[in-house]
């Protein structure tokens, strides 16, 4: 039987590489010199598309491949996808959802910490030998003791996030679109209303054009001077000139980053202050759960080529078969 053809976008995995590779004809996009002529060459034969991290797939890519049946991602942010194109066109978008959020969940508090207790500039400052110098590094102003985290985006991550808070005893409360009966913490509909009850904002929440600039200048002065901000959902959710200005003004206190409006770009703003914590978008990134996005985004294009339907479809998917 001939082999079918898979488009990947950029360098992945070697684990998911090597899986598809055996399995398949892999073409890979971004080694093209002139995309159009590649694209012209192999597009008629493309049926699944290996989606990298940080690379788009677009309408206008998808229409240059007219055989294409599933486009899998490796990560559950599938906002460089346009899935509400592919699924009224009858194509599916798969992620890889659950097998990250405890990984991500940890990450998150380590930056949490991090943030609220300025452990990064504390160690800066033993290294500059300013403990023996100076004395002691001075007492923090945040604590989580006495604090309330508000998350924004109360889902698989959000919800492991709030058990290990939980268990820190820290009271939580959540905003998203809509209000969750099952869960014991308390439903702000308004963003800015949870912004102004609480000390601690934690951001979760897909990027895309919904989420696009949530949390704005009027969310960072709702949390206030002893705000916290920590973000480990997309750069685009928060208007990072307002984040930088609130910052430099000290409107509010403090940020930890995991992600950023133009990964791998970080204003320099951003790293020339000591107040905020910032992280090179490793929420997931340990060999452990890498490994297994891989997997999952390898499962995806073989299952659904074996029975018609992926693992893990995302929700703009068109259900079929
Ligand atoms: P889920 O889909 O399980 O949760 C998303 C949550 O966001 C839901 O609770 C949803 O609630 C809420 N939400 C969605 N849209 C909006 C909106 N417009 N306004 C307010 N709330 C909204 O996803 P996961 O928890 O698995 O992942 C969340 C995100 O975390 C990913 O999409 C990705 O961007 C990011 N992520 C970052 C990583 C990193 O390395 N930093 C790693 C992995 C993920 P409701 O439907 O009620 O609005």
């Amino acid at each position: 039987m001939a082999r079918r053809h898979v488009l990947m976008t950029g360098p992945m995995m070697r684990t998911v590489t090597d899986q598809l590779d055996a399995a398949f004809d892999v073409h890979k996009l971004w080694e093209a010199d002139d995309r159009e002529a590649f694209l012209g060459d192999i597009g008629d034969r493309i049926e699944a598309i290996a989606v990298a991290p940080h690379t788009t797939v677009d309408s206008a890519l998808m229409e240059r491949l007219p055989g294409l049946k599933i486009v899998s991602v490796f990560g559950v942010g599938y906002d460089k996808v346009d899935a509400a194109w592919a699924g009224q066109h009858g194509i599916y978008v798969s992620n890889t959802p659950d097998v990250l959020t405890e990984e991500v969940a940890d990450t998150t508090l380590g930056l949490l910490l991090m943030t609220v207790r300025q452990l990064s500039e504390s160690e800066r400052y033993l290294r500059k030998g300013l403990w023996e110098k100076e004395g002691p590094f001075p007492l923090t102003r945040a604590s989580l003791r006495d604090r309330r985290v508000g998350i924004i985006g109360l889902g698989r991550i959000g919800k492991a996030i709030a058990r290990r808070l939980d268990a820190f005893r820290v009271p939580i409360v959540y905003h998203g679109r809509n209000e969750q009966p099952d869960v014991p913490y308390g439903y702000y509909p308004r963003l800015v209303d949870m912004a102004r009850d609480v000390d601690i904002l934690v951001a979760v929440v897909p990027g895309g054009d919904d989420t696009a600039h949530l949390i704005d200048a009027e969310v960072l002065d709702a949390l206030g001077p002893d705000g916290i901000f920590i973000n480990v959902g997309r750069g685009s959710i928060v208007d990072e000139d307002a984040l930088i200005t609130a910052l430099k003004d000290r409107r509010i206190m403090s940020a930890g980053l995991d992600v950023f409006a133009h990964e791998p770009k970080v204003p320099v703003e951003l790293t020339e202050m000591e107040h905020v914590v910032l992280l090179p978008h490793v929420g997931s990134a340990s060999v452990h759960t890498r490994a297994r996005m891989g997997q999952l985004c390898v499962d995806n294009i073989v299952t659904y080529f074996e029975t018609g339907k992926p693992v893990t479809p995302v929700a703009e998917t068109p259900l079929r078969g």
